[in-house]
């Protein structure tokens, strides 16, 4: 059995990843807002120290794996913070543990919004490690009415970010697999304010089109996260796997 530690572990994919990881006999700390084994905000400098001292004493200094799962949709920098910086603090401080651990490996979920339009200068200050920068661009795009773009730039980031950590010396280097997730329309609680409201729910349908099965259930997501992150991945390494029912291919046809 092997020692896991997942972030958003309170609900929606996070949640079905723990549930599932623990029903094969594994160990998972789960981190969160509440709820969970290590209460830390990822949104701030503070809760990712906090995050990182906690899980190093969980887990007594070794881990196997580790998930990236927390995340959020505001229409607010906030989502910048979470989703990138609050991400990337996860891997980069628990990567020690991993690489202490054995068959170290990572996955961090991104998104398909990930190829909608995005704001460039957001997605070029996280790529910097500028988090201030990222902050003020979010809240420029916010003030201006296309708050929208922050969460689709915040998750390009990530996948972006993914392709070229994943072959450093950190990561390959160390025999540690990295990749990322990019779920479609995904049934938790970040998004089922939006398909109760019909509107917001066209808008959704329309921009996240999944031809194969519609929108899936978190634990039709999560046995892609086990097997990424299980031993029998050796190669599989800076890949951004769709999850998503075929948006990814309607979106955006030949690119391969
Ligand atoms: P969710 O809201 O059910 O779970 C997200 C979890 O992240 C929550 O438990 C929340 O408390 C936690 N979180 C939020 N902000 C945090 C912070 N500052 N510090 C620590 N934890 C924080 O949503 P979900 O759909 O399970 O989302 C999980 C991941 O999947 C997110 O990264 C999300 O962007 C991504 N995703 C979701 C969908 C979807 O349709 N639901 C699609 C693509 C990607």
């Amino acid at each position: 059995s092997r020692t896991y530690l997942v972030t958003g572990a309170a609900s929606g994919i996070g949640l079905a990843t723990t549930r599932r990881l623990r029903s094969h006999g594994h160990t998972v700390i789960g981190a969160d807002l509440r709820d969970a084994d290590i209460s830390a905000d990822l949104a701030t400098a503070e809760g990712r120290t906090e995050l990182a001292e906690r899980a190093a004493e969980l887990s007594g200094g070794r881990l196997d794996a580790v998930v990236a799962c927390a995340g959020a949709l505001a229409l607010d920098p906030v989502t910048v913070r979470v989703n990138c910086f609050g991400a990337f603090a996860t891997l980069e401080n628990l990567r020690p543990l991993l690489a202490a651990g054995t068959r170290g490996r990572a996955v961090v979920v991104s998104s398909v919004a990930g190829v909608h339009a995005t704001d460039p200068a957001i997605v070029e200050a996280v790529l910097l490690g500028d988090e201030a920068a990222a902050v003020a661009a979010a809240r420029a795009a916010v003030d201006r009415g296309e708050g929208h773009l922050v969460y689709s730039s915040s998750k390009q980031a990530v996948s972006r970010w993914v392709r070229r950590t994943a072959v450093g010396a950190e990561w390959a280097g160390a025999g540690i697999p990295l990749n990322a997730i990019a779920p479609g329309t995904v049934l938790t609680p970040m998004i089922r304010p939006l398909l109760d409201d019909p509107a917001l729910r066209a808008v959704v349908d329309t921009s996240v089109p999944m031809p194969l099965h519609g929108h899936a259930a978190a634990d039709q997501v999560a046995p892609l996260v086990d097997w990424l992150t299980g031993p029998e991945n050796t190669h599989v390494t800076g890949q951004i796997v769709y999850v998503d029912g075929g948006a990814d291919a309607v979106l955006r046809g030949d690119a391969v």
